[in-house]
């Protein structure tokens, strides 16, 4: 199928790649002419493991190709991928206008039938929305399909690949059909389609989305909860997760979520709820948990200097969201940098992917080294904020000796508190007694 991707964000270029490779010919376009410049030169202007190699491949067998001819795209497209940001305007809505121009331009550019299928997150009542502009400029034949991103950042090319489920949400036959024969070599069992109301599969993202959210911020404020009472709250849970019916997922207590997806999606959703008349009190309190939640690793720090950091230096290991990604959207470790520079310290970070995007918002107030091990240097205490694999079983007694003070601060509940506190550490997690 001929194909256009609008948006070469995180999204759009794994979609646009994985589509592909799978024989599709896919035109992947974006109005920002530094990362079309960039992607052209064969550089892939994120970090997302295996997205290269995809890229590289497809690119050179003809069947993905780059421009910011946006218009020229969706002319020779069958099916247009709407995978442009819905970042949260001041209301905490989603701020839908970059959708919405793509929409104008489609609507300009119809040329024979064609699908228009948004991959971008959006609230219910978008595709209605889409259709209404596109039918403005045109009174060519074409249906409109809600068709929400589950993937992953860390793993998004086998989630894409390899997917849970594709909803697909159109009150049109045709788009309906379309969709299913582009996704059936993605899906093992044709069961793990779900075609629905195009209200339904909008629903569908933003329901799965708060629902892991909640585990998150239910796990953190047990976990503030189990410090009060001297329980161990990971030890609580692995068997809490035993139970089949809870599962171990999403139960890790930590200093927040972030990321592009979650933070701004239950906002939106909060927000869709009250337009509505509709109080979404759990997911408020959702928000407000994790609000506190990213707090958390700072108030430790503070509280264990008895309120005062300055002169102190505080090592800061992780800086992504999470593991596997450059994105920083929403880090907790950037509310922790905030917090610990409030507080007079002096902070020296590290992150394998992510030092370039952290550093244009901290300039020289924050020191980016090299080396995790450098983060240590002269440091009177250590926070984890990103469980990237290294930092994982790192040379304690190396960082022991490169610290003025041997206090860690283990934001993931990573590190093995026996075992610091033998080597001569003083060390805290997220609710561990
Ligand atoms: P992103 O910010 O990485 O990329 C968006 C891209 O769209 C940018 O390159 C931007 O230049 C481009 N763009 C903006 N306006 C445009 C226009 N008018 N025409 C063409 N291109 C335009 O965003 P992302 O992380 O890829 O997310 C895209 C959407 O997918 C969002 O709605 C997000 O909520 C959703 N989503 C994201 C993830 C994720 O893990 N990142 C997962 C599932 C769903």
């Amino acid at each position: 199928m001929q194909l256009a991707v609008i948006g070469t964000g995180y999204v759009g270029l794994v979609a646009g790649a994985g589509f592909a490779d799978f024989g599709n010919d896919v035109a992947c376009v974006d109005v920002d002419e530094g990362k079309i410049a960039r992607l052209l030169r064969g550089e892939v202007p994120i970090y997302e493991p295996g997205l290269d190699t995809l890229i590289a491949k497809n690119t050179k067998a003809g069947r993905l190709s780059f421009s910011t001819d946006v218009a020229g795209a969706i002319r020779n497209a069958e099916v247009v991928f709407i995978a442009v940001g819905t970042p949260s305007a001041a209301d905490g809505s989603a701020d839908l206008s970059a959708v919405y121009a793509v929409a104008e331009t489609i609507g300009k550019n119809m040329n024979g039938f064609k699908v228009v299928a948004t991959k971008s997150t959006v609230p219910v009542g978008t595709a209605d929305q889409v259709e209404a502009i596109i039918s403005r400029h045109t009174t060519q034949p074409f249906g409109v399909a809600s068709n929400p991103e589950f993937l992953k950042e860390g793993d998004a090319i086998n989630d894409f690949m390899k997917p849970d489920r594709v909803v697909i949400g159109s009150n049109n036959t045709r788009a309906l059909e379309v969709l299913r024969s582009l996704y059936d070599p993605f899906v093992r069992t044709s069961d793990r389609i779900h075609a629905m109301g195009a209200r339904s599969a909008e629903l569908t993202k933003y329901a799965s989305n708060a629902l892991l959210a909640t585990r998150i911020s239910f796990m953190n404020d047990l976990a503030l909860l189990a410090e009060k009472l001297g329980a161990d709250i990971d030890r609580v849970r692995k068997a809490v997760g035993a139970d089949p019916r809870i599962g171990p997922k999403f139960l890790f207590p930590g200093p927040g979520f972030g990321g592009s997806c979650f933070p701004k999606d239950i906002s939106a959703l909060i927000h869709t709820a009250r337009v509505m008349g509709h109080d979404l009190e759990l997911v408020r309190a959702v928000e407000e948990v994790n609000k506190r939640q990213k707090h958390v690793l700072g108030s430790k720090v503070l509280h264990h200097f008895d309120g005062a950091l300055a002169g102190r230096v505080i090592g800061v290991w992780g800086l992504a969201f999470k593991p596997q990604t450059d994105d920083i959207r929403e880090s907790p470790a950037l509310t922790l940098i905030e917090d610990l520079l409030a507080a007079g310290a002096t902070v020296r970070a590290h992150d394998p992917q992510a030092m370039d995007n952290v550093r244009p918002l901290f300039g020289d107030r924050v020191t980016f080294v090299d080396t995790m091990y450098a983060a240590a240097e002269g440091a009177d205490g250590l926070a984890l904020v990103t469980e990237w694999h290294e930092y994982r079983r790192p040379d304690f007694h190396r960082i022991k000796r490169l610290m003025r003070t041997p206090s860690l601060f283990d934001g993931r509940n990573i590190w093995d508190p026996e075992e610091l506190r033998s080597i001569g550490f003083w060390y805290t997690g997220i609710g561990r007694g």
